[in-house]
């Protein structure tokens, strides 16, 4: 059953590069709810999008 949850998460590597492009906030529902769950099982993913969001804080509003 968690093999078939995971199946409809993304893999690590389309969740990191969400992350490290700070795309998450234009992402549908449905994709941002995916990564979500990946997050919630994937303790290398979120521990890179906790570093990520730091990193954006740490350097202020650079999107206009
Ligand atoms: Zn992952």
């Amino acid at each position: 059953m968690l093999k078939r949850l995971l199946g409809h998460t993304l893999m690590c590597r389309e969740a990191s590069r969400l992350l490290s492009r700070g795309e998450d906030a234009q992402l549908s529902w449905l994709q941002r709810w995916r990564l979500r769950a990946h997050l919630r099982v994937c303790a290398m993913c979120a521990r890179f999008e906790t570093q990520m969001r730091f990193l954006r804080t740490a350097m202020g509003r650079y999107r206009t």
